[in-house]
């Protein structure tokens, strides 16, 4: 499908399914047991996807949590005490509007939908009355499955969060104003999921609560809108592809004072894949409520009790590596040939650099795979000798391998290599033994 929006967004005609493709054939990400036809927006990360999504979320965390000395990490269980999803208001309102069209039973989330024309079948005034819908998934604990022994799989990381926030402060010792980050599963029974890994129904968040004193809510807001979205720009992702999206008052959830989306612009429009809200103090308040243990600060400077105020910026892991992905692809021509090559950052990029023997005889291959092993000590390295060099410079390119080096006819003589950069195209002589430190110089110098 071509939409308007894909030209005026600068991506390559058709991007989502070409992604789509490359991600299957280059092993980024499958469906979900595939071999069965598949499981409804459920998706597997294959050997370069897993290295792609293990490197934004170690990026995430390096800058939220290794870097700064307010915020500390927690990794908090995916099934909880139901209690909590009752105070945290999810078992009442975690819902969306459900119609189904009495033609073709398709299910539709009825605030999607444009008109009374069902999208699947054409028929029109064929919807049902919308009925709310829980997202939730539920299962049971325990040997007996009833009521009573109904839990749910969290639909946010956050609460693990709040239930924790006097623990890790007290373990700790921080001071507000701190922050809890959490990366983790997420679960969400979504009535009309699609196009691909941007809305699924297990997916992981990297989120993170800043607790703040009541009256510096607004300020930190601010703050964190504008450090995170310097992060995704930090991550190379193109500036003229993202804005903030301000929620008028009848578009917020429940808990919020203020909030933001960071959206980027994909090849279906333009999307949230960060949201940065001001959840005031109804969290804390409602598991203390519930709960019946306070959740309360002291502060010692001021010789005052409070329950604080909390800034929360939470991000999808899944979305975030689509956004990643869209951004990166391009097509180009290179010497009357078409090239497609994904321009990830270095930091990000699952191989950081490939090895080949320029051709398979004279000796090459053997100290190509030697050169290979001295590298893998400190980076991810590909070895390939199979096909023309070219080819194998495509593949890479198409992987998103930012350096290539080709051990060649030089390389016996002398000991030097060819580092090619995968952008400008650039090749540049290094020694053998000055290569592990040239390749890690190169990944310092681009680093987020
Ligand atoms: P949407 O309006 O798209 O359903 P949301 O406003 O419910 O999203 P939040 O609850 O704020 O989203 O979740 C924070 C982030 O988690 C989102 O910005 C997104 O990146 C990610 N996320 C939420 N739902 C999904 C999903 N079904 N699949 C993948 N990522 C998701």
């Amino acid at each position: 499908m071509t939409t308007n929006d894909e030209h005026d967004s600068g991506h390559p005609a058709d991007l989502m399914n070409k992604l789509v493709s490359l991600c299957k054939r280059r092993g980024f990400v499958f469906q979900s047991s595939e071999i069965y036809g598949g499981v409804g927006s459920v998706y597997d990360y294959g050997p370069l996807g897993v290295e792609l999504k293990n490197n934004i979320r170690e990026a995430w965390w390096r800058e939220m949590v290794h870097r700064r000395p307010d915020i500390e990490g927690l990794d908090a269980g995916i099934l909880m005490n139901p209690r909590v999803w009752e105070a945290s208001g999810h078992v009442e309102g975690f819902t969306d509007p459900l119609v189904e069209c009495r033609n073709c039973h398709r299910r539709f989330r009825a605030d999607e939908l444009e008109g009374v024309q069902c999208p699947s079948c054409g028929m029109s005034g064929t919807f049902t009355e919308p009925r709310q819908f829980n997202l939730m998934f539920r299962t049971f604990m325990g040997p007996v499955q009833d009521e009573a022994s109904t839990v749910y799989l969290r639909p946010e990381t956050a609460q693990g969060i709040y239930v924790n926030f006097r623990s890790v402060q007290e373990a700790s010792r921080q001071k507000v104003p701190f922050g809890i980050a959490q990366v983790g599963k997420a679960f969400r029974n979504e009535i009309t999921p699609g196009n691909f890994i941007f809305r699924m129904r297990e997916f992981e968040q990297m989120e993170m609560q800043y607790f703040v004193s009541p009256g510096s809510d607004a300020e930190w807001f601010d703050v964190w809108k504008e450090r995170r979205m310097d992060w995704v720009r930090r991550l190379g992702v193109r500036r003229e592809r993202l804005r903030f999206h301000e929620h008028a008052p009848d578009e917020m959830a429940h808990y919020a004072k203020a909030a933001v989306d960071i959206q980027y612009r994909f090849p279906f429009g333009w999307q949230e894949f960060e949201g940065i809200h001001n959840r005031t103090d109804f969290d804390l308040s409602r598991h203390q409520e519930y709960s019946g243990k306070k959740l309360e600060y002291f502060d010692p400077a001021k010789n005052e009790r409070f329950v604080p105020f909390v800034i929360e910026t939470s991000a999808g892991l899944d979305r975030t590596l689509l956004v990643v992905l869209a951004d990166a692809y391009t097509e180009e021509e290179v010497e009357g040939e078409q090239r497609v090559l994904l321009r990830l950052h270095p930091a990000v990029a699952p191989i950081k650099a490939a090895v080949f023997p320029l051709v398979k005889k004279d000796g090459m291959p053997e100290v190509a795979r030697r050169v290979a092993d001295l590298l893998r000590e400190t980076v991810t390295v590909f070895y390939d000798e199979v096909g023309s060099i070219g080819r194998r410079y495509r593949r890479q390119d198409e992987a998103g391998t930012p350096y290539c080096i080709t051990i060649d006819g030089q390389t016996l003589e002398d000991d030097t290599v060819t580092v090619r950069d995968r952008d400008s195209l650039e090749q540049q002589r290094v020694s053998v033994e000055r290569l592990t430190g040239h390749v890690q110089g190169l990944l310092r110098d681009s680093a987020t």
